[in-house]
């Protein structure tokens, strides 16, 4: 069943009455079937969490890939068995590191949770290494560098993109300069050079890069979080009445529309209460229009004290209001609207005007499963205007 708390009004500004003007939405939330998420145990399933281990797997794949390459250049004699091993071994164990920290939740401690920044600084060193023990193809291995740069320039920020690039240079510099002087053969000093101009130029135009799309993301998460508050407060102003805080009479309509297809599957009953307040106009006449509107208020947050939770409360126009109450077996409807009616009676309705007492009529209907709720409430109205005629400050059932 859905729950609907009036209740918010002790806590809501003094002049709006708490109504869950997303009835209608959480009734939709209820009708989903959630989908369970695809391969649980090796990516979890809290979707921020996924997302980062899904990322540390692609690049895991690629380590993977370097590892097997190595294997093939050490059966092919042009790595040295040892150092293949060593640096596969110490590439797969930060492997192993990085998702398990990701996937169990322990990095979500960190600022950066993605820890993309300790990724990329640790790829960078393994590449660095694998460029030192790869002999005449060593040069393919630059190419990881631009491959890992890219893995950051969507997801680090301007601070660690420089970090990275800086890194990289140092990095690259170093082991260049180290192998043209201890392998020549192999890293002849000439390459090495034109290798590390290429480093030099392309890395730092990448960082570069990598703010800018850092700058452009930040720029759209903004222009997001104010488009789901201009939606927000787009979806208040259709929903709810400005004046006594309750949903309006087309949301109220739409709520009874889904309580309705709701109940009918639950083969519960349904009852609407059409309220009007007795001799209205005479307050405005008497007291001005600012008593008026107290007065209004003041009912709207008396009958949201007053009914039940389940129950909703729609301001349907002027002085009049919709309720939709949920059928309870052995117990009739009339029995909230008149308690509302004792507590109204009792009940200090304008602050302006602390002698003020309100009564009002109202007509009750059953939604019957073959009308629509459009009849239903006609025949409230019926049942309404009776009441009227009947001299007020009463409760009639519609026929
Ligand atoms: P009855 O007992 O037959 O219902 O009489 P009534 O005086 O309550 O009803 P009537 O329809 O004659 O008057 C309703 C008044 O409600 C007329 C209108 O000016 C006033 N009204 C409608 N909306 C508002 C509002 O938002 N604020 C105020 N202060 N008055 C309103
Ligand atoms: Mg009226
Ligand atoms: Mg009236």
């Amino acid at each position: 069943m859905p729950s609907h708390s009036n209740d918010a009004i002790s806590a809501g500004e003094p002049n709006q009455v708490g109504q869950d003007s997303q009835l209608d939405s959480r009734f939709l939330v209820e009708r989903q079937v959630r989908a369970r998420p695809r391969l649980p145990l090796l990516l979890g399933v809290e979707p921020f969490r996924r997302i980062r281990v899904i990322r540390t797997l692609a690049s895991i794949q690629v380590f993977v890939l370097c590892a097997l390459l190595m294997w093939f250049g050490v059966r092919n004699g042009w790595i040295a068995p040892l150092s293949g091993q060593i640096l596969s071994g110490l590439m797969l164990s930060s492997c192993v590191v990085f998702y398990l920290a990701i996937r169990t939740g322990w990095s979500e401690r960190f600022d950066e949770p993605a820890l993309t920044l300790v990724q990329v600084l640790t790829a960078q060193t393994w590449i660095a290494g694998a460029y030192s023990i790869t002999g005449e193809a060593h040069g393919a291995t630059l190419i990881l560098y631009a491959l890992v740069m890219f893995f950051g320039v969507f997801n680090m920020n301007p601070r660690s993109a420089m970090i990275s690039g800086a890194y990289v240079v140092l990095l690259a510099s170093v082991t260049m300069y180290y192998k043209a002087q201890t392998d020549p053969v192999h890293y002849p000093p000439h390459i090495e050079l034109v290798h590390f101009i290429f480093v030099v130029v392309t890395v730092p135009v990448m960082a570069y890069l990598a703010t800018q799309i850092a700058a452009m993301r930040n720029r759209l998460k903004e222009q997001k979080r104010d488009l789901t508050a201009a939606l927000e407060r787009i979806h208040e102003m259709a929903t709810r009445d400005a004046l006594t805080g309750l949903i309006n009479r087309r949301q109220g309509l739409l709520v009874l529309q889904e309580y309705k297809t709701l109940l009918k599957r639950n083969n519960l009953g349904l009852w609407v209460a059409l309220i009007d307040l007795d001799h209205f106009k005479r307050v405005n006449d008497t007291w001005g229009h600012s008593v008026g509107d107290e007065v209004l208020k003041g009912f709207a947050r008396q009958a949201s004290k007053v009914m039940r939770s389940a129950d909703v409360i729609s301001r349907w126009g002027g002085e009049e209001f919709l309720i939709i109450m949920l059928e309870e077996p052995g117990t009739s409807p009339v029995t909230g609207i008149e308690r509302l009616r004792v507590s109204l009676g009792d009940y200090e309705i304008s602050p302006s005007v602390p002698d003020l007492r309100m009564g009002f009529s109202a007509g009750l209907a059953r939604c019957m499963p073959d009308e629509t709720v459009e009849a239903t409430i006609d025949r409230a109205d019926v049942a309404l205007y009776e009441a009227k005629r009947q001299g007020r400050n009463r409760s009639l059932l519609a026929s």
